[in-house]
């Protein structure tokens, strides 16, 4: 039996396959638009079989998407290894977000067929449907609708900004398959992500064994007060929407603050109304999150921000409505597969460090059904949704062999 390794993935192989998917979408500045379910994401998926195909991979597709390309094993009775990602992009995305943990899962393919390797259970590539939600507004859709997270139905009946529906999207580009769109028995899922922040970097870390990802908790803010004009109102009459928005801005920045390295909270879009230089505000509408590792600091942001938000907002005259739009749990990964990646790394000699997930991603929804682990490898400034995001073909190839390993040691474990 064939575990560890002394097999090394063709990192030139990987490197051109990835800047041919590049292609596909290719922006002026160097990035991708490849936005889920539209043409472009069209072409992803045909040159993505086609390379599956030539590869002996079977492929299939269900109902929400969710490609599945399969490659059997000895042992029939032995339910799947899945790894893999997502094809989609931002609008203004970059070459690697996603892309990398397929393409890469398809260098694992090609060089196990290079060396003859028969894992003992089947493995199946995994290219999720619309990973970013820039077009629906529906992040980890097609994982989501696969985990039992999101209703199929309504899913299929989000609609984009021109009114196209994501089941009317998948039938005009022919993109939904037969199987149904639920969680089948696997018996692991690996992704490999680009971290998308510079802590791998400013380390001077190759790799990233992804312990888990964080807690999250979202809101939608109103400040209410009242418009009225910037010269003739004294500050005993000021009822200033914006004024509240910002030292509530400023709660949540020191809310962060006092967590130390780990706290997250940000406030990322502002509407002011009416937004007239000479009118003091009446109106303002903002989001709000905190992010943390740990569930119990997540639930004591969650206790302590509107109790704080509703002293400020009293302070300033005006009334803020606040509304908490979901809070996903901590998930942490599971042990023994984060241990075959913790494993491969040491083995492979690669820097590495422990990281809990800043980001969402598919395997975190994938978790709630199958043991999953995850792979982070460096990327250049931290910067991801930008079409200015890079890796080195290094970085890529150490992650690759890192899922390389883990996966092979996964399939032909001792049951
Ligand atoms: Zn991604």
């Amino acid at each position: 039996m064939t575990t560890a390794t002394n097999q090394r993935i063709d990192g030139k192989r990987l490197w051109d396959s990835l800047m041919r998917m590049a292609e596909i979408g290719a922006t002026p500045k160097g990035g991708v638009r490849r936005i889920a379910l539209s043409d472009v994401d069209a072409a992803g998926r045909a040159a993505f079989r086609g390379r599956c195909e030539a590869a002996g991979l079977a492929v299939r597709v269900d109902a929400i998407g969710n490609m599945f390309a399969r490659r059997e094993g000895r042992d029939p009775s032995r339910k799947p290894v899945l790894f893999g990602s997502h094809l989609d992009s931002q609008p203004s995305g970059g070459k690697f977000d996603g892309a990398l943990g397929v393409i890469a899962g398809l260098e694992v393919m090609h060089s196990l067929n290079d060396f003859g390797i028969v894992t003992e259970a089947p493995l199946e590539l995994v290219n999720w449907t619309d990973e970013e939600g820039s077009r629906f507004g529906h992040s980890l859709m097609g994982s989501g609708v696969w985990a039992g997270v999101f209703d199929e139905a309504a899913t299929f009946a989000l609609k984009d900004e021109d009114g196209v529906t994501v089941r009317g999207a998948l039938d005009s580009l022919g993109l939904a398959g037969p199987e149904p769109a639920r969680a089948f028995p696997a018996d692991a899922y690996f992704e490999l992500h680009i971290e998308q922040g510079p802590i791998l970097e400013r380390e001077n870390k190759r790799i990233g064994i992804v312990t888990g990802a964080q807690a999250q908790v979202w809101y939608d803010a109103v400040a209410i007060g009242q418009d009225s004009h910037a010269g003739t109102t004294p500050p005993s009459a000021r009822r200033d929407a914006l004024l509240c928005a910002a030292r509530v801005i400023d709660l949540v920045d020191r809310m962060m603050r006092a967590r130390g390295e780990d706290g997250r909270g940000t406030v990322g879009r502002l509407t002011v109304i009416p937004n007239s230089c000479n009118v003091i505000p009446g109106e303002v509408r903002f989001s709000v999150e905190f992010r943390h590792p740990q569930q119990a600091e997540m639930e004591r942001l969650a206790a302590q921000f509107p109790r704080e938000a509703g002293f400020i907002a009293r302070d300033c005259g005006v009334e803020l409505q606040l509304t908490e739009l979901f809070r996903i749990p901590a998930q942490p990964f599971d042990p023994a597969c984060v241990d075959l990646v913790r494993q491969a790394t040491a083995r492979l000699g690669f820097s590495s460090r422990e990281i809990v997930s800043g980001a969402a991603h598919d395997a975190v929804y994938v978790a709630r059904h199958v043991p999953t682990a995850m792979i982070f490898t460096p990327c250049k400034d931290g910067l991801s949704h930008n079409e200015a995001e890079s890796i080195l073909p290094e970085e890529a190839e150490a992650g690759c062999q890192v899922l390389f390993d883990a996966v092979l040691a996964r399939a032909n474990r001792e049951l």
